[in-house]
């Protein structure tokens, strides 16, 4: 039996690959033109990070983790995130000794133990930012705004950006009273897990997505009706300044993120047409977590995209450039000798940074032109016998059929000088 990959997890082939590669491109150009740094962490952490910087009671701390003992039985984990490794590292690495705030960006695999189904795979790729080290609303403005220049240079349609303010700890706990009121009678109606969380955290209830749960909280007490006057002014701030920006987004009283050290701003981005998995990015604010993992008092934001559900969305909208990469030119050489002499003349063109090809597997001289033309090569380079003995190369035009002819040793700089004009 032929071994198989593992289930939830892709083979990113040529064809698919450079549709990563320019999405992957735009993506830090957007980060360079934002004067976002690139970091890059361990893809494998002490689980210990992610129970803390998760939290325990999330899904991906429960349920989706890879989980192992290492040779000296250090319990790691397969990073499911990468919040939490950004912050550890900007604690170990002294990050907040630099002058802030620290913009960073990352990319790349994240790994969770989840039923695979279309927009859900067990190794995922996500594209992140965090800022740390500034607490103002124009932070969150700037985050927000990124994601949305990059799904317009994207050129992607039908996009909605969720916004809420879960407040902060202070004006959380009158919430967090409220919300209990309001269920107190109705308790028994929850889904299991929302039973729990009505002790330790409530706030989540009102993320379940149980349409029984939902039911329940239809018109329970929102973060919104509690916030702090500090809380709220933030809030409208950054309100403001995304209306200013042109960002087209709806006030979601019922988006939360629900563990303590998530604070104020929290976002999510939606897309039409993808199916059930239509979040395609998520965010927030997080004043508490480096603190909760051991750093000094910071103030971050941050979020994550999942690259594979913007590639689907591209992909269904039809956003991508034409994929193929061309060859300038095909050089075709007839017998041994002129194999010789056109592969170092090949070389010295690529060289020089001009894409030219040859045939690989001793084609004649029809199948060569024809592989020429699939490659969507301008020009074909035919050296054979005749033409070495006569010390030139025919240069055939292979969009107008016009052949002529260069002397084998101009041959090299006429056709760098003509990839140079692009003709
Ligand atoms: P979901 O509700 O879809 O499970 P989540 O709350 O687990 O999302 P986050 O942890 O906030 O998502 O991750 C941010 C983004 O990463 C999501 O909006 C989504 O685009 C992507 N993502 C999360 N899990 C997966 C997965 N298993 N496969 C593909 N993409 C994923
Ligand atoms: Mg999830």
């Amino acid at each position: 039996m032929a071994i198989q990959r593992p289930k939830g997890t892709q083979d990113l082939l040529p064809g698919t690959v450079e549709q990563w590669q320019y999405l992957e491109e735009t993506i830090r150009k957007v980060c360079r033109d934002y004067g976002y740094e690139e970091i890059r962490t361990p893809i494998f952490e002490a689980t210990e990070l992610f129970q803390r910087g998760v939290g325990q009671t999330t899904d991906i701390v429960k349920k989706e983790m890879y989980t192992f003992l290492d040779k000296g039985d250090r319990s790691m984990t397969l990073r499911p995130e990468g919040t939490a490794s950004v912050c550890r590292a900007y604690v170990e690495d002294k990050l907040y000794g630099q002058s802030q705030p620290v913009k960073l960006y990352y990319s790349g695999p994240m790994f969770r133990y989840e039923r695979p189904q279309s927009g859900r795979f067990r190794q995922f790729h996500q594209f992140g930012v965090e800022v740390l080290g500034a607490d103002q609303p124009i932070v969150d403005a700037e985050v927000i705004c990124l994601v949305w220049d990059l799904y317009q240079r994207l050129g992607l349609k039908g996009l909605e950006v969720h916004l809420n303010s879960v407040g902060c700890p202070t004006c959380r706990a009158a919430h967090r009273e409220q919300l209990q009121r309001f269920l107190t009678t109705r308790k028994s109606e929850l889904c299991q897990d929302c039973q729990e969380r009505y002790e330790r955290n409530p706030l989540r209830i009102l993320d379940c997505k149980n349409p029984n749960c939902q039911a329940v909280t239809e018109g329970a007490p929102t973060t919104l009706d509690t916030l702090c006057d500090d809380c709220r002014s933030h809030f409208e701030k950054v309100l403001s300044l995304l209306s200013g920006a042109g960002v087209a987004y709806r006030v979601d009283p019922r988006l939360v993120r629900g563990l303590d050290y998530y604070t104020k701003t929290a976002f999510e981005v939606m897309v039409e047409e993808i199916g059930a998995q239509s979040a395609i990015c998520g965010g927030g604010r997080y004043d508490g977590l480096v603190e909760e993992i051991g750093g000094p008092a910071t103030p971050g934001i941050g979020f994550a995209m999942g690259l594979e559900r913007v590639l689907a969305a591209l992909q269904v909208q039809g956003k991508f450039p034409d994929p193929k990469s061309k060859l300038f030119a095909m050089l075709i050489a007839l017998g041994d000798k002129a194999q010789n002499e056109g592969f170092a003349i090949m070389n010295a063109l690529r060289g020089k940074g001009v894409p030219v090809g040859m045939d690989l597997l001793g084609r004649s001289l029809k199948a060569q032109l024809k592989a020429a033309n699939r490659e969507g090569a301008e020009f074909a380079l035919i050296l054979g016998e005749e033409e070495l003995e006569r010390q030139v190369l025919l240069l055939r035009d292979l969009n107008s059929g016009e052949q002529t002819e260069v002397p084998l040793s101009k041959a090299i700089e006429v056709i760098y000088m003509k990839h140079q004009r692009g003709v």
